[in-house]
């Protein structure tokens, strides 16, 4: 078995080196000032690799501008181009950035011509070094995949074997996939038939771990964990990103807790002694998870990496923890939110909104509380908030609703897959959604 480590600068990504943590910017990448400012930040938060949004050429000439000046101030992290569709707009962002993220069959809807982009773009990042993420989403498939195998965990994975062969074919190694959803058994079932057919393959590629669309506070976190952890405990995944609506340094916070969680030995320890009592319901002293009382979201993450798994898994049902210095309260929706992240019970609306980026079109992570804020009654009901029209509607995947940023102050509202009200001015978009959804309810 052949497995594969990519090196980009300094950093060593796969083949048993350190999960390498990592996150995004949420500036306009045009605005370089602002945009340097944030890498600088996340660099010192210690983020291991800074994806940036690259639309268009225009955004290829300012990543160079951000490079540079960050080099100038001798911070080193490698900088990554986030591209959604353009061939060309990839291919000039591999002569700039350490490393591209792709989803090569966005670039044509003609199979073949995917294909051919693609080769070329390999070329391209061969000639200068370049790293490359294949990074397929769940509902950004292309509809040849879609018709064949569905919007489902086979199909991200058969979506993803096709570019990594073509990889394999052009005797390219320096590529890594992941395989991201909202929803976590999607996520972890992606992930397992990816890794599977690695093997089968003869070759492993280092794979990137998320749970897309997180949302923020205790349930991005829950869920990032669950979805994170139940990789990490069968030994797959290099490098993560825990995506949250949030500053991006919260996500180093989080993906760091993660990573030394497992790192430690501290997740098979405890593993271990859950396992040893040999019920559904296992129980563990707040002690034993070595946190204080001050570290609450290190706690929740080392909660729902060690419980969520299992619970995603039925390998058990509920889980209790004695001795916590928490009101009972706090602990009962900590409870609540890890059985809904693994899918067990829903208790509350299920949220799913992206971290936003260069694309996002108002203010995300404002706009996502209030919403939170107006529906916490609808239990059980998808809803999803998306900062940009481009990439939003296909990335929400299965919500019931969706409140999605337009661009120049409006909003466009779904039902499903639909647009159903257009040119909403953000100002009143709350509340349209709330109708709609209050009609379809009541
Ligand atoms: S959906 Fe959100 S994170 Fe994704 S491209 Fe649009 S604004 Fe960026």
């Amino acid at each position: 078995m052949k497995k594969i480590q990519v090196s980009i600068s300094d950093l060593v990504i796969g083949k048993g080196a350190p999960i390498a943590v990592q996150t995004m910017c949420n500036t306009d990448t045009l605005n370089v000032d602002a945009s340097t400012q944030q890498c600088i930040q996340l660099a010192e938060a210690g983020a291991q690799l800074i994806r940036l949004t690259t639309q268009g050429l225009k955004e290829v000439e300012a990543l160079a501008n951000i490079k540079a000046k960050l080099r100038n101030q001798g911070i080193t992290t490698p900088i990554v181009a986030d591209i959604h569709f353009n061939s060309e707009v990839a291919i000039a962002a591999a002569q700039v950035a350490e490393k591209v993220r792709i989803n090569p069959g966005n670039f044509s809807q003609v199979h073949k011509d995917a294909q051919g982009q693609f080769s070329k773009f390999i070329h391209e990042c061969k000639k200068y070094g370049t790293a490359v993420r294949i990074g397929l989403n769940h509902g950004s498939l292309g509809e040849e995949i879609v018709n064949k195998y569905g919007n489902t965990p086979e199909g991200m994975m058969r979506a993803a074997m096709q570019w990594l062969d073509m990889c394999r074919n052009e005797k390219f190694e320096n590529a890594i996939v992941s395989l991201k959803a909202s929803n976590t058994i999607v996520m972890t079932q992606a992930y397992l038939l990816l890794y599977k057919a690695m093997e089968e393959s003869g070759t492993i590629f280092p794979i990137h771990l998320g749970v897309t669309e997180a949302g923020n506070s205790d349930q991005g976190r829950i869920k990032s964990a669950i979805g994170i952890g139940a990789l990490l405990y069968k030994g797959i995944g290099d490098t993560i990103r825990v995506s949250l609506t949030e500053n991006p340094v919260h996500e180093i916070e989080a993906g760091k807790q993660i990573a030394e969680f497992f790192e430690s030995g501290d997740a098979a320890s405890l593993l271990k002694s859950v396992e040893s009592q040999a019920t559904k319901t296992p129980q563990l002293n707040f002690s034993s998870f070595g946190c204080q009382k001050e570290d609450w979201n290190r706690f929740i993450i080392r909660v729902a990496s060690l419980f969520g798994p299992m619970l995603l898994d039925y390998s058990i049902d509920n889980f209790n923890i004695s001795n916590s210095p928490y009101p009972a309260k706090i602990m009962e929706n900590l409870r609540e939110n890890i059985l809904q992240g693994a899918r067990r019970v829903f208790y509350h609306p299920e949220y799913i909104a992206c971290p936003g980026c260069g694309r996002t079109q108002y203010n995300l992570e404002e706009t996502f509380n209030k919403v939170k804020e107006k529906t916490a009654h609808l239990k059980g009901v998808r809803i999803a908030v998306m900062g940009c029209i481009v990439n939003g509607p296909g990335e929400m995947a299965d919500a019931d609703y969706g409140y999605v940023g337009q661009g120049g102050g409006m909003v466009t509202i779904y039902k499903g897959k639909e647009p159903v009200l257009r040119s909403v001015p953000d100002t009143e978009a709350i509340d349209r959604l709330l109708d709609i959804i209050e009609k379809d309810t009541n």
